[in-house]
């Protein structure tokens, strides 16, 4: 499978001293993000820049404190973003996708599912998933409020290997650089600790004053989900085509388990909502062939379940086979039983797609 890199370009990079968008730099990142793609590679954006780009477009110098004008500013500005990626990739004549997120979509699990399939979807099909904070609708409550944070959620919605965060500052010290021009560039951090946060600083201490804390909040939620994470100069863009092809740059913080060993830890973990019954043929197809489980192989619906949840799978006259993440609710599933995939919307009115429990939601039980 191809393998799925998140690109996390700050507002500090992508704007010049008038905080108007800079083209130009946006174009070398397009550029290298195109020549990935040749090699095979999957690429999603995260960018920063609306309210940046909103205030240089409405002539605000300074950033307003009432929430209205700043989510004004945002649904100026994110046009604008948008326009200009969109613009830039299709100089190579790679098409763009729009993906506006709150945390709210990414903390109930059935919206979770949905965005990410929604994702998966436009990687599929080979179109750039280009993400922002939904900033023009999005009050406290309910935001991510930076997007370090947003890229690593993004990172595990994509079921992405690696997070590069391209910023304004080279990587992690291991004392400030500001002060003291001895500090050294930390390469690889294999775990975050207690010394690693405080290197970080806080927001107007120590490192942070460029946002060092949000970036390793952010390589804490990847590394855990098993995705690699770099933070890195966005100011030198070459530095991005050398991390996509394997060279070392920035700071690079090492996964702290496989995504595999993460999804089974999850799954082990999680109680399981309810019971499907699958006939010798489906039990086969999961344990002999590595396949998902298809409505068609149902025999019988136990519990009352969301979309989302985890359930057992269950062969006739044996313990539980499989566990894994459900696409579709008890009650759709009851109607789908021993049914064909073709029918699905026909019989229950929507679709998310032919299969029950997905291969790669699954984990084979004693295995
Ligand atoms: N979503 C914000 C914007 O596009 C940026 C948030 C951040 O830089 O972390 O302006």
């Amino acid at each position: 499978m191809a393998r799925t890199f998140v690109v996390k370009l700050g507002t500090s990079i992508l704007t010049d001293e008038n905080l108007a968008l800079n083209r130009e730099r946006m174009l070398e990142f397009v550029r290298y993000c195109a020549r990935a793609r040749r090699r095979g590679q999957r690429i999603v954006l995260v960018t920063s820049g609306a309210i940046a780009a909103g205030r240089a477009r409405l002539g605000f110098p300074e950033l307003p404190r009432s929430v209205a004008n700043r989510q004004m500013l945002a649904a100026v500005g994110q046009i604008r973003l948008i326009q200009i990626w969109e613009q830039l990739f299709d100089l190579y004549n790679i098409r763009v996708g729009q993906m506006l997120l709150t945390r709210a979509d990414l903390e109930d699990r059935e919206r979770f599912l949905n965005a990410r399939d929604m994702l998966r979807s436009l990687l599929d099909r080979g179109v750039v998933p280009v993400i922002n904070e939904n900033d023009a609708v999005a009050t406290n409550e309910i935001r991510v409020g930076d997007n370090d944070n947003l890229s690593a959620l993004a990172a595990v919605l994509a079921g992405a290997e690696s997070l590069l965060l391209l910023t304004d500052q080279s990587g992690l010290f291991n004392t400030d650089p500001r002060f003291h021009p001895e500090a050294e560039l930390i390469a690889q951090v294999d775990r975050i600790d207690d010394k690693i946060r405080a290197l970080a600083g806080g927001s107007v201490s120590g490192l942070g004053t460029g946002g060092m804390s949000t970036k390793i909040q952010a390589a804490e939620i990847a590394t855990r989900a098993g995705i690699q994470v770099v933070i890195a100069s966005g100011k030198e863009p070459e530095l991005l085509e050398k991390i996509l092809t394997g060279s070392p740059a920035g700071t690079r913080f090492t996964p702290s388990a496989s995504p595999l060993e993460n999804r089974k830890r999850w799954l082990f973990g999680a109680p399981p909502a309810g019971d499907l019954r699958i006939d010798a043929g489906a039990a086969l197809a999961l344990s002999e062939k590595g396949g998902s489980l298809l409505p068609k192989g149902i025999t019988g619906v136990e519990g009352n379940f969301p979309r989302g949840a985890v359930v057992r799978l269950i062969p006739p006259r044996r313990g539980p086979l499989a566990r894994g993440v459900t696409q579709y609710n008890s009650e759709a599933l009851s109607l789908l039983a021993g049914r064909h995939s073709n029918e699905i919307f026909s019989l229950i009115g929507y679709e998310y797609g032919p299969v029950a429990v997905h291969r790669d939601d699954l984990i084979l039980l004693g295995v």
